[in-house]
Protein backbone atom coordinates (compact mmCIF):
# COMPACT_ATOMS: atom_id res chain seq x y z
CA UNK A 1 0.00 0.00 0.00
CA UNK A 2 2.63 2.12 1.05
CA UNK A 3 4.20 1.77 -2.67
CA UNK A 4 1.21 2.72 -4.00
CA UNK A 5 0.82 5.95 -2.48
CA UNK A 6 4.30 6.68 -3.24
CA UNK A 7 3.71 6.23 -7.12
CA UNK A 8 0.54 7.83 -6.78
CA UNK A 9 2.70 10.91 -5.20
CA UNK A 10 5.30 10.53 -7.69
CA UNK A 11 2.26 10.83 -10.33
CA UNK A 12 0.89 13.82 -9.12
CA UNK A 13 4.21 15.74 -9.12
CA UNK A 14 5.09 14.82 -12.64
CA UNK A 15 1.29 16.18 -13.58
CA UNK A 16 2.27 19.06 -11.50
CA UNK A 17 5.62 19.95 -13.14
CA UNK A 18 4.17 19.43 -16.46
CA UNK A 19 1.50 22.03 -15.41
CA UNK A 20 3.84 24.19 -14.02
CA UNK A 21 6.42 24.06 -16.71
CA UNK A 22 3.04 24.75 -19.15
CA UNK A 23 2.02 27.74 -17.44
CA UNK A 24 5.42 29.48 -16.92
CA UNK A 25 6.54 32.67 -18.99
CA UNK A 26 9.01 31.24 -20.70
CA UNK A 27 12.79 32.69 -22.28
CA UNK A 28 15.07 31.31 -25.00
CA UNK A 29 18.47 32.51 -23.68
CA UNK A 30 20.96 34.32 -25.69
CA UNK A 31 22.48 30.76 -26.83
CA UNK A 32 18.90 29.44 -27.91
CA UNK A 33 17.99 27.28 -24.88
CA UNK A 34 14.52 27.49 -23.23
CA UNK A 35 15.37 28.32 -19.62
CA UNK A 36 14.28 26.02 -17.80
CA UNK A 37 13.09 23.61 -20.69
CA UNK A 38 14.33 19.91 -20.38
CA UNK A 39 17.18 19.10 -22.73
CA UNK A 40 17.94 15.54 -25.04
CA UNK A 41 20.87 14.32 -26.72
CA UNK A 42 20.68 15.06 -30.21
CA UNK A 43 23.77 15.63 -32.95
CA UNK A 44 21.63 16.00 -35.86
CA UNK A 45 22.17 20.09 -36.52
CA UNK A 46 24.75 22.37 -37.50
CA UNK A 47 25.26 26.18 -38.34
CA UNK A 48 22.63 28.35 -40.17
CA UNK A 49 24.24 30.23 -42.94
CA UNK A 50 25.99 33.49 -41.82
CA UNK A 51 23.41 36.19 -41.62
CA UNK A 52 20.36 34.21 -41.50
CA UNK A 53 17.39 35.81 -39.75
CA UNK A 54 14.91 33.46 -38.36
CA UNK A 55 11.71 34.36 -39.04
CA UNK A 56 9.63 31.06 -39.37
CA UNK A 57 8.25 28.63 -36.99
CA UNK A 58 6.89 25.38 -38.62
CA UNK A 59 5.19 23.01 -36.42
CA UNK A 60 5.39 19.32 -37.04
CA UNK A 61 3.89 15.71 -35.85
CA UNK A 62 5.63 12.97 -34.88
CA UNK A 63 4.63 9.56 -33.33
CA UNK A 64 7.04 6.50 -33.72
CA UNK A 65 5.27 4.27 -34.27
CA UNK A 66 2.51 6.45 -36.03
CA UNK A 67 -0.24 6.93 -33.30
CA UNK A 68 1.85 5.07 -30.33
CA UNK A 69 2.45 7.64 -27.48
CA UNK A 70 4.94 8.18 -24.42
CA UNK A 71 7.71 6.07 -25.04
CA UNK A 72 11.60 7.15 -25.99
CA UNK A 73 11.54 5.92 -29.75
CA UNK A 74 11.51 9.94 -30.68
CA UNK A 75 14.29 10.96 -28.52
CA UNK A 76 15.44 8.00 -29.54
CA UNK A 77 15.62 8.74 -33.17
CA UNK A 78 16.62 12.29 -32.99
CA UNK A 79 19.87 11.22 -31.23
CA UNK A 80 20.79 8.38 -33.95
CA UNK A 81 19.72 5.87 -31.34
CA UNK A 82 17.08 4.36 -32.24
CA UNK A 83 16.29 0.56 -32.46
CA UNK A 84 15.32 0.37 -36.23
CA UNK A 85 14.69 -3.72 -35.60
CA UNK A 86 11.85 -3.01 -32.45
CA UNK A 87 9.39 -2.23 -34.68
CA UNK A 88 8.28 -3.07 -38.77
CA UNK A 89 7.85 0.83 -39.28
CA UNK A 90 11.10 1.73 -38.37
CA UNK A 91 12.85 0.00 -41.04
CA UNK A 92 12.15 2.74 -42.92
CA UNK A 93 13.78 5.36 -40.71
CA UNK A 94 17.75 3.32 -40.80
CA UNK A 95 20.46 5.59 -41.23
CA UNK A 96 17.56 8.73 -41.40
CA UNK A 97 19.44 11.65 -39.71
CA UNK A 98 16.68 13.83 -38.60
CA UNK A 99 16.22 16.74 -35.60
CA UNK A 100 13.70 19.12 -34.69
CA UNK A 101 14.18 21.69 -31.83
CA UNK A 102 11.32 20.52 -29.60
CA UNK A 103 9.26 17.99 -28.70
CA UNK A 104 5.95 18.57 -27.01
CA UNK A 105 4.64 15.43 -26.03
CA UNK A 106 0.85 14.48 -25.34
CA UNK A 107 1.06 15.68 -21.32
CA UNK A 108 2.29 19.01 -22.64
CA UNK A 109 5.83 18.93 -21.40
CA UNK A 110 9.00 19.60 -23.76
CA UNK A 111 11.82 18.93 -24.29
CA UNK A 112 14.79 20.76 -26.47
CA UNK A 113 17.26 18.86 -28.89
CA UNK A 114 18.91 21.71 -30.59
CA UNK A 115 19.82 25.52 -29.15
CA UNK A 116 17.11 27.57 -31.66
CA UNK A 117 20.32 29.60 -33.07
CA UNK A 118 21.58 26.30 -34.28
CA UNK A 119 19.96 24.68 -37.36
CA UNK A 120 18.15 21.75 -36.97
CA UNK A 121 16.92 19.39 -39.97
CA UNK A 122 12.87 18.97 -39.72
CA UNK A 123 11.65 20.54 -43.24
CA UNK A 124 13.89 19.06 -46.03
CA UNK A 125 12.96 20.05 -49.03
CA UNK A 126 11.06 22.95 -48.74
CA UNK A 127 9.65 26.15 -49.94
CA UNK A 128 8.28 29.14 -47.91
CA UNK A 129 6.87 31.91 -50.08
CA UNK A 130 9.80 31.32 -52.77
CA UNK A 131 12.65 31.05 -50.40
CA UNK A 132 13.92 27.22 -50.24
CA UNK A 133 15.97 24.83 -47.51
CA UNK A 134 13.55 26.28 -44.62
CA UNK A 135 15.68 24.76 -42.16
CA UNK A 136 18.25 27.53 -42.67
CA UNK A 137 15.55 30.14 -41.63
CA UNK A 138 13.04 28.30 -38.94
CA UNK A 139 12.45 26.62 -36.21
CA UNK A 140 10.97 23.43 -35.62
CA UNK A 141 8.72 22.27 -32.79
CA UNK A 142 6.78 18.64 -33.32
CA UNK A 143 3.63 17.77 -31.32
CA UNK A 144 3.71 13.82 -29.91
CA UNK A 145 0.55 12.81 -32.36
CA UNK A 146 -0.64 12.01 -35.71
CA UNK A 147 -2.72 13.30 -38.76
CA UNK A 148 -5.72 11.33 -37.71
CA UNK A 149 -5.87 12.13 -34.05
CA UNK A 150 -6.80 15.43 -31.56
CA UNK A 151 -4.10 16.95 -30.56
CA UNK A 152 -4.42 17.38 -26.07
CA UNK A 153 -4.94 20.50 -24.64
CA UNK A 154 -1.63 20.60 -22.69
CA UNK A 155 0.07 20.55 -26.03
CA UNK A 156 -2.07 23.55 -27.10
CA UNK A 157 -0.73 25.35 -23.42
CA UNK A 158 2.62 24.26 -23.96
CA UNK A 159 2.43 25.36 -27.87
CA UNK A 160 1.32 28.47 -27.46
CA UNK A 161 4.35 29.43 -24.38
CA UNK A 162 6.97 28.09 -26.17
CA UNK A 163 6.19 29.94 -29.55
CA UNK A 164 5.31 33.12 -27.63
CA UNK A 165 9.30 32.61 -26.09
CA UNK A 166 10.75 31.83 -29.19
CA UNK A 167 8.94 35.34 -30.94
CA UNK A 168 10.26 37.34 -28.07
CA UNK A 169 13.55 35.73 -28.85
CA UNK A 170 13.82 35.75 -32.81
CA UNK A 171 12.35 37.93 -35.37
CA UNK A 172 9.64 35.25 -36.35
CA UNK A 173 6.72 37.26 -38.83
CA UNK A 174 4.87 33.76 -39.72
CA UNK A 175 4.37 30.26 -38.57
CA UNK A 176 2.92 27.50 -40.50
CA UNK A 177 2.69 24.03 -41.11
CA UNK A 178 5.05 21.30 -42.25
CA UNK A 179 2.50 20.29 -44.77
CA UNK A 180 2.41 23.73 -45.93
CA UNK A 181 6.17 24.37 -47.10
CA UNK A 182 6.51 20.63 -48.23
CA UNK A 183 3.12 20.19 -50.26
CA UNK A 184 2.25 16.56 -51.52
CA UNK A 185 5.65 15.18 -49.09
CA UNK A 186 4.32 15.99 -46.16
CA UNK A 187 0.78 16.01 -44.74
CA UNK A 188 1.84 17.08 -40.87
CA UNK A 189 0.34 18.82 -38.45
CA UNK A 190 -2.51 17.76 -40.22
CA UNK A 191 -6.35 18.26 -40.08
CA UNK A 192 -6.39 17.68 -36.58
CA UNK A 193 -4.59 20.47 -35.49
CA UNK A 194 -6.38 23.51 -34.36
CA UNK A 195 -4.72 26.31 -36.58
CA UNK A 196 -7.45 28.99 -34.91
CA UNK A 197 -7.26 28.09 -31.48
CA UNK A 198 -3.49 28.14 -31.27
CA UNK A 199 -3.63 31.54 -33.15
CA UNK A 200 -5.94 32.76 -30.65
CA UNK A 201 -4.12 31.18 -27.52
CA UNK A 202 -1.13 32.84 -29.46
CA UNK A 203 -2.16 36.34 -29.65
CA UNK A 204 -3.39 36.52 -26.04
CA UNK A 205 0.12 36.03 -24.58
CA UNK A 206 2.69 37.49 -27.46
CA UNK A 207 3.65 41.32 -26.66
CA UNK A 208 2.90 42.15 -30.34
CA UNK A 209 6.07 43.99 -30.80
CA UNK A 210 5.62 42.52 -34.73
CA UNK A 211 2.91 41.20 -36.76
CA UNK A 212 2.67 37.15 -36.56
CA UNK A 213 0.86 35.74 -39.92
CA UNK A 214 -0.78 32.29 -39.39
CA UNK A 215 -0.83 30.22 -42.42
CA UNK A 216 -2.36 27.51 -41.87
ZN1 LIG B 1 7.11 17.37 -40.21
Amino acid sequence: MKTEGKAEGLQAVQASAAQEQAGTAWRIDEAGWGVGIARSDCPNCDARPDGTEINLLVIHNISLPPQVYGGRFVEDLFANRLDCDAHPYFDQLRGLKVSAHFFIRRDGSVVQFVPTTQRAWHAGLSNFKGRERCNDFSIGIELEGSDVDDYCDAQYTTLASLATAIAERHPISDITGHENIAPGRKTDPGPHFDWVRFHHDFEGLFSRVREVTFRS
